[in-house]
């Protein structure tokens, strides 16, 4: 049922260092980026939380640019950012390959990075990415930044090491050699939460493979027995069984364990494939 809005309150900084005060001062407060995960919880008169922090204006927290040698993406960039910026093209192609597939164009257009990750779903599609690129997470509050490494930043299900005074304010992600990969596999192409998900980063001589998953596990996960399996350069059957026996998934309404472990071997050996015969899902870089 719908909840009334006047029971709620929106505090609307036109700086980023008036939100972070707000936060500090004016705390709890929930962030509000995009709002397209926040609106549904508050469609379906689920959302307990009543006093708000809009973001929406923090134009500054939109930027995507070179900081050094690292990508550092706003927490404000929209997915449609994500596809149209040549630099994540050029840097991050499996992160422009998985904001496309990111709800309909709509959401594309409103939902953003720092929200799919602060929303902490294990089924979040940018979050692999994130994962197997060995991004570092940009927190920031009144007292300062502190940067966690993308693998340590969520600690069980819906839980991250965000304190509640701070924001995600960017990702920082370093050079990465090797061909990129993002998969997604779901009920349908659009607007479907995936069933598994994953992004890797190999390179020819398979020397740091990074594979990431999501949907298999409380949170994402990268995958360490699979990625050694691959830098050993064992036979596919043997990765196949060694990435079938180190995920856990679980039975949910959307599909079963089995699946989704059946699932999660094809999309890896398809992406392991030669260059050239695999053809969905890799971005090349
Ligand atoms: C129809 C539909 C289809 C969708 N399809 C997909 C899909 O295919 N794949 C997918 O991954 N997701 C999907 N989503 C979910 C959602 O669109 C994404 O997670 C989106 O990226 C959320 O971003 P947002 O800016 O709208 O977040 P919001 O709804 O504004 O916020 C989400 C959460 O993050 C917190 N938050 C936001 N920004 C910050 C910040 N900078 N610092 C700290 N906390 C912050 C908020 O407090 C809130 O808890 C879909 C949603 C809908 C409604």
């Amino acid at each position: 049922m719908r909840e009334p809005l006047k029971a709620r309150s929106l505090l609307d900084p036109r700086s980023l260092a008036d939100a972070l005060k707000m936060l500090r001062d004016e705390g709890p407060l929930t962030p509000l980026a995009g709002c397209t995960d926040l609106y549904v919880s508050l469609n379906f008169g689920t959302l307990k939380e009543t006093r708000f922090l809009n973001l929406w204006r923090l134009d500054g927290l939109r930027t995507i640019q070179m900081r050094g040698d690292r990508l550092a993406i706003g927490a404000l960039a929209t997915h449609t950012d994500l596809i149209r910026s040549p630099l994540v093209r050029k840097r991050l192609p499996m992160l422009a390959t998985a904001a496309r597939e990111i709800g309909g164009v709509q959401i594309q257009n409103r939902g953003t990075i720092g929200g799919n990750v602060a929303n902490a779903s294990p089924a979040g599609d940018t979050l692999p990415v994130l994962a197997a690129a060995d991004a570092v997470v940009v927190l920031q509050s009144a007292a300062g930044v502190r940067r966690v490494p993308f693998t340590g930043f969520y600690t069980g299900y819906r839980q991250s090491v965000r304190r509640s005074e701070e924001l995600i304010v960017a990702f920082e992600i370093p050079r990465l050699s090797g061909r990129q990969w993002f998969r997604k596999v779901g009920t349908r192409a659009a607007q479907a939460i995936s069933k598994v998900v994953m992004a890797g980063v190999v390179d020819a001589r398979h020397e740091h493979p990074r594979i990431a998953i999501g949907s298999v596990a409380p949170t994402v996960i990268r995958l360490p027995m699979t990625e050694a399996a691959i830098a050993r350069r064992a036979p596919i059957d043997e990765i196949r069984h060694v990435i079938a026996s180190e995920i856990a998934p679980i039975d949910d309404i959307r599909s079963t364990a089995d699946y989704r472990r059946r699932v999660a071997a094809n999309v890896l050996a398809r992406m392991l494939e030669p260059v050239g015969r695999s053809r969905r899902g890799s971005t090349g870089g």
